[in-house]
């Protein structure tokens, strides 16, 4: 299906992508006065199934977001939850999906403010399969542009607007032959990737920075120092990183609702470990995989069945 043809859901009614509008003027376009979620959906094939990844969790984060942004959204989690399966429902989807919910101030007027202002909320999902091409390690490079600090612009919010940020050191990286930007924060410490948290593996120990180096409290990131603690029974630190202790890993991986789990081969071009994906990461992602299918009752209540009950009255 064309995404112009696709369902989406916009303003209190689900509408077909290209008979939505938003104006030129609105503000969530002019000023970047929007938040946004990644969502993923995985298809099962074989049970012909579609499993929502952690939906709870993103929209609490979005509530949470709108908070920041003196926004108001106008659906409780529940509802935003229906309103997520009811859209892939009516798309169809039998495939590997990205859902976009983005609340954003829609006041169509000059004049940059939070207050006095209209807000709207559109859920967009579009069929998706890998966010970097799969089985092959990631080389990134320390970017010259600094991640925002909290006291410019909330870090831990998703505000559409702040990813100018994540695209001026993403764009850096590629156009430096690389793959991934890696942000330090304002003094110096690893924050995270262009859109993806960081976590290293030293010594059997997996450190992440903890969320006061500005990072985006990744729903990922979450889920894996869970498994890392339950399931693998290694320790877990979240503490600030140096930029020295990237080049002395054993492992290091990306993790997000996009990226997944994904290894880093290269860092300022010195080789990680041995350059391969490594034993801590080839093993948590595949307890994610897992998980994600709906395929560990322990973490059941982390994915949202779209055609459960549905499948009958559909096909
Ligand atoms: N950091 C940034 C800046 C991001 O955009 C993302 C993607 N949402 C992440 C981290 C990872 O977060 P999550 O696991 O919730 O997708």
């Amino acid at each position: 299906m064309e995404l112009r043809d696709s369902i989406v859901f916009s303003n209190g009614a689900y509408a077909r992508y290209d008979d939505t509008r938003v104006g030129l003027l609105s503000h969530g376009l002019n000023y970047g006065l929007g938040c946004f979620e990644g969502i993923r959906g995985f298809w099962d094939a074989e049970n012909r199934e579609l499993f929502l990844l952690q939906l709870r969790e993103h929209f609490e984060r979005l509530t949470a977001s709108t908070r920041i942004l003196l926004m108001a959204l106008p659906y409780s989690i529940d509802e935003l939850c229906e309103i997520a399966v009811e859209v892939c429902v009516r798309n169809r989807f039998e495939c590997d999906v990205y859902l976009r919910p983005l609340a954003y101030k829609s006041a169509e007027d000059i004049g940059v403010r939070l207050l006095g202002s209209e807000d709207s909320f559109a859920l967009i999902a579009v069929p998706f399969s890998a966010y970097y091409p799969p089985g092959i390690g990631l080389r990134c490079g320390t970017s010259s542009w600094r991640r925002i600090d909290d006291t410019m612009a909330p870090a831990r919010a998703k505000i559409t607007g702040t990813y100018v940020n994540s695209a001026l050191a993403k764009s850096e990286a590629k156009l430096n032959g690389l793959d991934e930007a890696i942000l330090l924060s304002h003094d110096g410490h690893v924050s995270e990737g262009s859109a993806a948290n960081l976590f290293l593996v030293r010594g059997g120990v997996l450190f992440t920075p903890d969320p006061s180096q500005n990072v985006l409290e990744g729903i990922t990131r979450g889920t894996v120092i869970d498994l890392a603690r339950r399931e693998l029974r290694i320790e877990v630190r979240e503490r600030p990183i140096d930029r020295s202790e990237l080049y002395s890993a054993d492992e290091a991986f990306l993790t997000g609702s996009a990226a997944g789990i994904t290894y880093i081969s290269e860092i300022d071009h010195r080789r990680v470990g041995d350059g391969a994906r490594g034993p801590v990461t080839a093993a948590l992602a595949t307890y994610l995989t897992n998980l994600a299918l709906g395929r560990d009752p322990a973490y059941a209540d982390r994915v949202t069945r779209v055609y459960a009950g549905r499948a009958a009255a559909l096909r």
